[in-house]
């Protein structure tokens, strides 16, 4: 399904809950372009700019990037795509960041994978990641065709350094402290929308027909 006006979606869920992923999808079958905080920042990291070495001493350690910061480089890319339907990954994740792109923005849908902290624990030292495109692979429920090799480039793939247990850990306290209340600011707008799971490709076809419906409703108000 195409969309005929412009559609402003935002996808959240713990860290390694599966919006990488499901991003992917939802880019492919509905044409929204991607939009991921983490790969913005880790390509300022790979680029060694003078952001991204300042930036992955706090990102390995599993810490937020300052609300400022990470506002002004979404900010940039948004405006770069300013009449394409778009899809935010990683942003916002706080709540001064919601209120900044509220500002800017409005959101029409917000996706929420719930996915439990147990499930997200196993899966994030088993996951395997393609930086140049932000693609990630588990190595137990979604290897890739060749083992260590990117499906699409053939490029080699690594562990994040900030994957590893401790940071993890830390990870989803930054998410329970700093991310839950973002949950709680799009509820009270409307506009938030929960699936719950532990298997990314059983909550996908949820995801799906959800989009094809809001999508549909949307296309018929622009006719
Ligand atoms: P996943 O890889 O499953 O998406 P994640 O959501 O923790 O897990 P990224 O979104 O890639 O990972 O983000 C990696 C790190 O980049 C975060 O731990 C944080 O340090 C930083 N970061 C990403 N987005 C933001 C944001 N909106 N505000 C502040 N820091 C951010
Ligand atoms: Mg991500």
């Amino acid at each position: 399904m195409v969309v005929r006006g412009i559609f402003r979606a935002v996808i959240m869920g713990p860290p390694g809950s599966g919006k990488g992923t499901v991003s992917g999808r939802i880019s492919k079958s509905f044409g929204l372009k991607h939009i991921s905080s983490g790969d913005i920042l880790r390509s300022n990291i790979n680029a060694k700019t003078e952001l991204g070495l300042l930036l992955k001493s706090s990102i390995d350690r599993g810490q937020l990037v300052p609300d400022d910061v990470m506002s002004r480089l979404i900010l940039t890319d948004l405006r770069a795509i300013e009449r394409r339907s778009w899809l935010l990954d990683g942003f916002p994740r706080t709540v001064p960041q919601a209120d900044f792109l509220d500002e800017v923005y409005s959101v029409h849908t917000v996706i929420n994978l719930n996915v439990p902290f147990h499930t997200i624990k196993e899966r994030l030292s088993s996951r395997w990641t393609h930086l140049p495109s932000g693609r990630v692979y588990n190595v137990d429920f979604n290897p890739p065709k060749v083992p260590g090799r990117d499906d699409v480039t053939g490029e080699l793939l690594v562990q994040r350094d900030d994957d590893t247990p401790d940071t993890v850990t830390r990870r989803l306290k930054a998410y329970q402290t700093q991310t839950e209340p973002v949950l709680e600011y799009y509820r009270s707008k409307g506009v938030l929308e929960t699936f719950s799971g532990t298997e990314t490709n059983k909550i996908w076809p949820h995801v799906e027909a959800f989009l094809h419906k809001k999508l549909f409703v949307l296309n018929q108000k622009l006719l």
